[in-house]
């Protein structure tokens, strides 16, 4: 062990926290016992023996001494029971991943049947950790590789050696030859590698204390790749405090909007570039053994207008009592339109089937009908009210049913065709320190994130148009999440102006001067009921308050868009009231799993949720946070 070892202040910080918390639990014990509440434990069989290791500990090993010999107790590792050192925020729950880290591990697993649940899943964060320092060591192989071999690359073409006879020519086959990887892949590991050593140093830093795994390391260097050095380190800084807490898919989208801020022209370029030589109608074998049609590398703006098409027929099509979910109608309206087959030729045969009940097409897409039904204590629906607005208001985007989708079965030919008019929810996110408009603020279009700022305005104009379009405004806080919303009434076709770019800030103020919404302001920390109501169901307007403070399903993790979700009281009505400081969304799989009996869900504060896992794993989760 390195003698001149010094403890870092978190680690000793967090020992001694921790001796705190086990010296008042002994003195408690003993106290018990003492006063014959508690009988004392005799430790089993299996809990005192055990295979005793020695460890050859390299400088590698930067861990408090005394907080390993806490951790493996008096006798050494196998004096006692490791186990419960892995239980939530515990010593061995929060060790960084050094060869003593791996040993205990390996120590734990070896007796993998006695873990607690809690413990299990200490052992598996500390064998990801393990995990992600590995990443980090070959991110620093392939870096220096790659480095190697550009140098002699240089070195070569600097002496004027002809392409084709310079050594380190063919970086990329090497490592691809070595790995047994395709090439391609091999391009990007050593791009990604290059970045992380050079210019991404806080998630580099992140990898080596195991927070951040290659994938996550991946999709930062990806939206990083294309910044100049300082946007780069701007965008690491941030991303790499993001990047442990968040699934993929999230990272991937905070880090593309933050990109299209900080350098959008670097998107736009990249877009570009990939319409151009990538843009193509792919046909792929599924797993399966089925096959898939797609098209590549579209205009989100026309790619959106098809989706709403087809969905828009399909429930045409449900509503003429074609049987089928909606997957499969979209389905074949899919095939119908690819093979020039109009698909609302199988309504008017199928007209006089069975018939559907107007509300059907009310279910949200991403479930199928009948797989749960709804809470029994649930009165039935009264979320009408007067002055509200009438049948076309503000609703999910499952309004689209009573729309009429033009032009079927036509193709649009021309090369870069203007959106057609979908029905949508323009919701605008409005900074509000800044009320700039979407000129420099990234926007989310009906869940499908970040779209640049042109492609914004054409689908905004072209929803706009659209007779089941609504509007509303959120009022984002310094922090990013929401502090007020709000709708607006009635129809309101919007045409961008043309011209100088700097008028847009002018142009958001004049469209949400015409919008004449009323923010209502989200409650944060305490709540004083004021948007409380009294009755189960939450109504329209407090259920898209709700929606903006809360994006998605509240549980760690999921990314189910709170418009597909249930609005679920979190201490049952009427005991809890109907209220933002008792609502959240839950989507139908985590609202069944909260039910059941070993779940527990608390709302600490409006929109601060704390679900306990049946493993008793607890994992807080908070208002979301535009990008
Ligand atoms: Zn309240
Ligand atoms: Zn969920």
């Amino acid at each position: 062990m390195n003698e001149h070892w010094e403890p870092g202040d978190e680690e000793s910080a967090a020992y001694q926290a921790w001796a705190a918390q086990e010296d008042a639990y002994e003195a408690w014990v003993e106290r018990e016992i003492a006063a014959g509440r508690l009988e004392e434990r005799v430790p089993e069989e299996w809990e005192i023996e055990g295979p005793a290791i020695s460890l050859s500990l390299g400088d590698a090993t930067d861990i408090d001494p005394e907080l390993l010999a806490a951790i493996c107790g008096p006798d050494g590792l196998g004096g006692e029971a490791l186990g419960p050192q892995f239980g939530q925020d515990r010593p061995a729950d929060a060790l960084r991943p050094t060869p003593v880290l791996a040993a205990l591990t390996e120590q734990a697993v070896s007796g993998i049947a006695r873990l607690t649940d809690d413990e299990l899943f200490g052992a598996l964060h500390a064998a990801r950790r393990l995990e992600n320092r590995a990443a980090y060591l070959q991110s620093l192989a392939v870096a220096e590789f790659g480095r190697r071999r550009a140098g002699e690359l240089a070195n070569a073409t600097g002496r004027g050696v002809r392409p084709g006879h310079r050594p380190g020519e063919h970086a990329d086959l090497e490592l691809s030859g070595e790995m047994l990887i395709s090439r391609g892949e091999a391009g990007n590991l050593l791009v990604a590698a290059d970045d992380l050593t050079s210019r991404l140093p806080r998630t580099l830093e992140a990898m080596a204390a195991g927070l951040i795994d290659a994938r996550r390391a991946s999709i930062i260097a990806f939206y990083t790749g294309s910044l100049r050095p300082e946007h780069a380190a701007q965008a690491d800084e941030i991303l790499a405090k993001v990047a442990p807490q968040v699934r993929p898919e999230t990272l991937a989208s905070r880090a593309a909007a933050l990109e299209m801020k900080l350098d959008p022209q670097a998107v736009r370029d990249r877009r570009e570039h990939a319409k151009r030589t990538r843009q193509r109608v792919e046909v792929r074998r599924e797993l399966s053994g089925n096959a898939s049609v797609a098209g590549r590398e579209l205009d989100p703006a026309v790619a959106m207008a098809s989706k709403a098409n087809i969905h828009g027929l399909a429930l045409r099509l449900r509503r003429s009592g074609l049987p089928g979910t909606l997957d499969a109608l979209r389905t074949l309206v899919f095939n119908d339109l690819l093979q020039s087959r109009n698909p609302l030729d199988r309504a008017s045969a199928s007209s006089g089937g069975p018939g559907y009940a107007a509300d059907d097409a009310t279910i949200p897409e991403d479930w199928s009908p009948g797989d749960i039904p709804p809470p029994p204590e649930a009165p039935a629906d009264d979320d009408w009210e007067p002055g509200e607005g009438s049948a076309d208001e503000l609703s999910d985007y499952s309004d689209y049913e009573d729309t009429d989708q033009g032009n079927p079965g036509q193709p649009d030919s021309v090369p870069e065709p203007e959106p057609t008019p979908m029905p949508a929810v323009i919701n605008l996110l409005v900074h509000a320190d800044t009320l700039l408009g979407w000129d420099t603020t990234p926007s989310q279009a009906a869940g499908w994130g970040l779209l640049d700022p042109a492609d914004t305005r054409a689908m905004v104009r072209a929803a706009s148009q659209h007779p089941a379009t609504r509007w509303a405004v959120t009022l984002l806080g310094a922090d990013g999440t929401a502090v007020a919303h709000g709708l607006s009434a009635g129809q309101h076709p919007w045409e961008p102006a043309q011209g100088a770019a700097g008028s847009h800030g002018a142009q958001l103020a004049d469209l949400l001067h015409r919008l004449n919404v009323t923010l209502q302001p989200i409650a944060r920390k305490t709540c004083d009921h004021a948007s409380a109501e009294n009755r189960y169901r939450p109504s329209r307007k407090l259920k898209n308050l709700l929606r903006a403070r809360t994006a998605t399903c509240t549980a760690p993790g999921c990314q189910c868009q709170a418009i597909f979700c249930d609005q679920d009281h979190t201490i049952p009505y009427p005991n809890g009231p109907t209220c933002q400081c008792n609502l959240g969304p839950k989507c139908r799989t985590h609202h069944r799993a909260k039910q059941a009996p070993d779940w527990k869900l608390e709302q600490l504060q409006p929109g601060v949720f704390r679900w306990t896992f049946p493993s008793g794993r607890t994992h807080t989760t908070g208002p979301t946070v535009y990008a």
